[in-house]
């Protein structure tokens, strides 16, 4: 915090989720070291691309959530995320008396998602395709 009493835009507040940009990869709840990503999904399937095609499948998000309750913030989750998926966020009024209410669903994560600041000038060209969706 500044001395005018004002955090720094990019603080290491809270983490939220542009849940377009995520395939349920599992790359950021392999990685992190806490443990404290919840991911669940489910497949659909998908017509093949050609007549010789193979029929496909993907898969939906059904849960994303983060354990605030033991997330260290790290940010390895962000870096490893290869879809732009996961943003710092500068918030941080989510406390809670129960460590079950620090889990935080898709839906408060989204919400974050629109706190987090456009990409610093010369940043990578991939980062924040969100700032384009505001
Ligand atoms: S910031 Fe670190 S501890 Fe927190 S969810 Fe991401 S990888 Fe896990
Ligand atoms: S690494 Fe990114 S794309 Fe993969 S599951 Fe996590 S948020 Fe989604």
């Amino acid at each position: 915090m500044n001395a005018s009493g004002e955090l720094p835009v990019r603080s290491r507040g809270t983490i939220g989720l542009l849940e377009e940009n995520c395939t349920v990869c599992m790359l950021c709840a392999r990685e992190c070291p806490d443990w404290c990503l919840h991911i669940d999904s489910h497949k659909e399937p998908l017509p093949p691309l050609g007549p010789r095609g193979r029929p496909r499948v993907r898969h939906v998000l059904d849960r994303f959530a983060i354990d605030f309750s033991l997330c260290m913030y790290c940010g390895i989750c962000i870096e490893v995320c290869p879809f732009d998926a996961l943003f710092w966020a500068p918030d941080f009024g989510y406390e809670a008396t129960q460590h079950a209410d620090l889990t935080h669903e898709r839906g408060r994560l989204r919400e974050w998602m629109w706190a987090a600041p456009p990409p610093a000038p010369g940043a990578g060209s991939t980062e924040r395709a969100a700032s384009d969706q505001r």
